[in-house]
C-alpha cells in the first residue's frame, strides 16, 4: 500500500512527488509514467525559458506560483549543479497598435512586483539586440534559460534516491475506489491512499476516471519551432518576444537562445490532431473528433477562426513563418531557418467556452487533479508541487 500515487512523470508530477517527500520523508510515494523515460512530453519539448512572472493576472495561481517557483527553481539549480543563465529578455512592439498593449504589460509586470525592468526606446532596443526592429519595448532582467529535461531528471533522481518508487512504461488505465484507491496500469495494480493526477495531455482523461461531470477538456495545441542556422545565430543575442495577443494564452512566436545551444524561433500554436501529435501528419481520429465536438472548443473556434487559420497557414508555409519573424528581425530570411522540433501544449478548455487561463487544480475526496498546467508550469513546478502537496497531505 502506497500513501500517495502520482500519475505522470513530467516536471509537475516529479516536483509534486519531491515536495511531498521533502516535507514527509516517511510517506510511501509511487510515481507512474507511461513512457519508458521521464519528461518525454511537454517537459522535454518546450522553449526552456525561466519565466519571470510578467504576464499573469496579479494574484492568480500562475502569478503566485511562477514568482515563487522562479526562486525555488534557481535555488534548486544552484544546489544541484544544473546550468542556467539569467540573460534577460526584451518584449518588442513593432506596430503602433501594439503600444497600448505593451504599456498594459509593463504595468502588469510592476503589479507582479518585478523589479528593475525598464522601458526601451527604439535606439535602446538595439543596444540589447542590435538586429531587432521595433518602435518601443522593455527589458526584463529576471528572465533566463535552462534545460527542463535536466531539471526534471534531477527531480526524479532525488525522488528515487530518497526512497520514492518510480514505475516507467506503465499506463494508468483505471482508478477504482473502495476504502482506499486501486490504480490499475497496463502492467499491474497498486493500492494507494491518495492519487495525484499530473498526466498533462491526458490529465482530463485521468480526472474523468473519478470525476463524474468534468467541465474541462484538454485541447492539444502544437507549437512548432524553426532553428536559426549556425552562421545566422549572431542575429539573436538572447530572448526576443513580441507583444502577445491578450485574447490568447500563448506568447506569439519569439526567438530563444537555448540553454543546450543554438537559437530557436517559435513556437506557433496550431490545433494538434492528436494529443501527442508532434508532426503535422499525426492524426488520431477519435481524439480529433473529441476536440472538435467539445462545445467549449466550438465557441473558441467560432470566435477566433481567423487567428486559427493564420496559425495553420504559417504552420504549412515556411515563408509565412519567416514573415512573422521578420517583424522582429527584418534581416531574417526563409533560408536562414531550418526545421526544429515541436511541443504539444495541454490547454484546458471549459465546456462553456474559453481556454482556461489559470492553472487549474481540482480536488476530490482522495484525488487531486492538476487539470491545467501549461506555461509557465515548468518554471513554476516546485511551487505547484508545494501547493498540490499541501492539498494532498491534508487528505491523508
Ligand atoms: C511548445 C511549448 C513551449 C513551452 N515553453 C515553456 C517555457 O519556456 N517555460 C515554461 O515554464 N513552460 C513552458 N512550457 C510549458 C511547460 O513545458 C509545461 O507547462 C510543463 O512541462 C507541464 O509539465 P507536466 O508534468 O504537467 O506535463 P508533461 O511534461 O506533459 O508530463 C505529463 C506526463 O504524464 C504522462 N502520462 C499521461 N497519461 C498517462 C497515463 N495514463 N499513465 C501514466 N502516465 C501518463 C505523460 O507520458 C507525461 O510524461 C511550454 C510548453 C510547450 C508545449
Amino acid at each position: 500500500m502506497f500513501d500517495i500515487t502520482v500519475i505522470g512523470g513530467g516536471i509537475v508530477g516529479l516536483a509534486t512527488a519531491l515536495q511531498i517527500q521533502k516535507t514527509n520523508p516517511a510517506r510511501r510515494i509511487l510515481l507512474i509514467e507511461k513512457e519508458n523515460e521521464l519528461a518525454q512530453h511537454q517537459t522535454g519539448n518546450n522553449s526552456g525559458v525561466i519565466h519571470s512572472g510578467l504576464y499573469y493576472k496579479p494574484g492568480s495561481l500562475k502569478a503566485t506560483n511562477c514568482i515563487r517557483g522562479y526562486h525555488l527553481l534557481l535555488e534548486f539549480c544552484q544546489q544541484n549543479g544544473i546550468p542556467y543563465d539569467l540573460c534577460g529578455k526584451i518584449v518588442v512592439a513593432t506596430e503602433e497598435k501594439e503600444l497600448p498593449l505593451l504599456q498594459n504589460l509593463f504595468e502588469r509586470g510592476k503589479q507582479n512586483g518585478l523589479a528593475g525592468f525598464k522601458k526601451l526606446s527604439k535606439e535602446q532596443l538595439k543596444e540589447h539586440e542590435p538586429h531587432v526592429a521595433g518602435l518601443e519595448g522593455f527589458f526584463v532582467p529576471q528572465t533566463g534559460i535552462v534545460d527542463y529535461t535536466k531539471v526534471a531528471l534531477k527531480y526524479g533522481e532525488l525522488l528515487a534516491r530518497n526512497g520514492g518508487t518510480i514505475k516507467l512504461g506503465e499506463r494508468v488505465t483505471d482508478i477504482r475506489q473502495s476504502d482506499h484507491l486501486e490504480v490499475i496500469t497496463s502492467k499491474s495494480n497498486y493500492q494507494s491512499r491518495l492519487v495525484i493526477n499530473c498526466a498533462g495531455l491526458y490529465s482530463d482523461k485521468i480526472a474523468r476516471l473519478t470525476v463524474k461531470n468534468l467541465n474541462v477538456k484538454i485541447i492539444p495545441f502544437r507549437g512548432e519551432y524553426y532553428k536559426l542556422k549556425k552562421e545566422k545565430e549572431y542575429l539573436v543575442k538572447n530572448l526576443i518576444y513580441p507583444v502577445p495577443d491578450p485574447n490568447f494564452p500563448f506568447l506569439g512566436v519569439h526567438f530563444t537562445r537555448m540553454a543546450k545551444g543554438g537559437v530557436e524561433a517559435g513556437p506557433n500554436a496550431v490545433l494538434a490532431f492528436q494529443r501527442e501529435g508532434y508532426k503535422k501528419t499525426d492524426i488520431n481520429l477519435s481524439e480529433l473528433t473529441e476536440s472538435l465536438l467539445w462545445p467549449g472548443f466550438q465557441k473558441v473556434a467560432a470566435k477566433y477562426w481567423k487567428t486559427g487559420f493564420g496559425e495553420m497557414y504559417r504552420s504549412f508555409s515556411k515563408a509565412a513563418f519567416a514573415k512573422a519573424l521578420q517583424k522582429l528581425i527584418p534581416e531574417i530570411k526563409e533560408d536562414d531557418l531550418t526545421e526544429g522540433g515541436a511541443g504539444v501544449r495541454a490547454q484546458a478548455c471549459s465546456r462553456d467556452g474559453g481556454l482556461v487561463d489559470d492553472f487549474l487544480i481540482l480536488e476530490e475526496k482522495y484525488v487531486v487533479n492538476v487539470c491545467n498546467a501549461p506555461s509557465p508550469a515548468a518554471t513554476s513546478s516546485l511551487a505547484i508541487g508545494e501547493t498540490v502537496a499541501k492539498l494532498a497531505l491534508k487528505k491523508l
